[in-house]
């Protein structure tokens, strides 16, 4: 299994990072995609990152008010340690009415770095699946993840459409709408996630990598297939989406 999008960086990981990861393996993850979430975390991420068991992912959380061209600058110098751009996005939750604007702009930035850098999306949508996928539809972008999608159904689908990945949190086992995402979308468009330290399948506690093993149980269950299926599917698409080599 891989985990294509996790936080390594957190407090709550890593502070003891090594347990996190040996726990990782001994669940049969093969590789891990720790994303960055502002400037600094990104510099991070470029640390932990050994680019054999975990690679890196730059980018810069919606919600953050940074100067997005001196993360732009970091993933430029950084293109040959990266797999992906993310997680960036757009967040109508967090971010007020009039933060929207500047958010597409960012947003629609980072769309033009990953297409210049020729590197997929990691993106993050909270109460605005509807307006990333027009987004991404718009600039013709070919290859992206969208993490945790909260969005309808009839919207993912679109997405999907395209050729977009969705990738599924532990929360599935507790949330109705991951649930009907997993029913609807076929097995190609999905990917296992932990977004660890949070998304767990318990509200509230503290998220690991290895409980993306749960997303895989839990998607065979709703397609009524078998785990190794959803296991192989998985990490076919993400070997092959990210150039991870084996
Ligand atoms: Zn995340």
């Amino acid at each position: 299994m891989i985990d294509v999008h996790c936080h390594l960086t957190e407090h709550a990981l890593a502070s003891n990072l090594d347990q996190v990861l040996e726990e990782a393996r001994k669940t049969g993850i093969t590789h891990l995609i720790t994303s960055g979430t502002s400037y600094e975390d990104d510099l991070r991420v470029l640390e932990v990152a050994d680019n054999k068991y975990v690679s890196a992912s730059l980018g810069l959380m919606p919600y953050y008010n940074e100067d997005p061209e001196k993360v732009v600058e970091l993933i430029k110098v950084s293109r040959d340690k990266i797999v992906a751009v993310g997680e960036v996005g757009l967040d109508y939750y967090l971010g007020n009415a009039g933060d929207r604007e500047r958010q597409i702009k960012v947003f629609t930035l980072m769309i033009e770095t990953a297409r210049d850098l020729d590197l997929p999306l990691v993106i993050h949508s909270r109460s605005a699946g509807k307006y990333a996928i027009d987004l991404l539809i718009k600039h013709g972008v070919e290859k992206a993840v969208m993490h945790a999608f909260d969005g309808s159904v009839g919207h993912a689908m679109r997405g999907a459409e395209k050729g977009y990945f969705f990738s599924i949190p532990p929360s599935v086992i507790r949330s109705e709408q991951k649930q009907k995402l997993v029913k609807r979308l076929k097995l190609e468009n999905l990917l296992l996630e932990s977004d660890a330290p949070s998304l767990g399948p318990e509200k509230g506690v503290i998220n690991h990598p290895k409980n993306i093993a749960l997303s895989a149980q839990f998607i065979a269950r709703l397609k009524n297939i078998s785990l190794d299926k959803v296991v192989e599917a998985t990490t076919e698409s993400a070997l092959h989406l990210f150039k991870i080599n084996r």
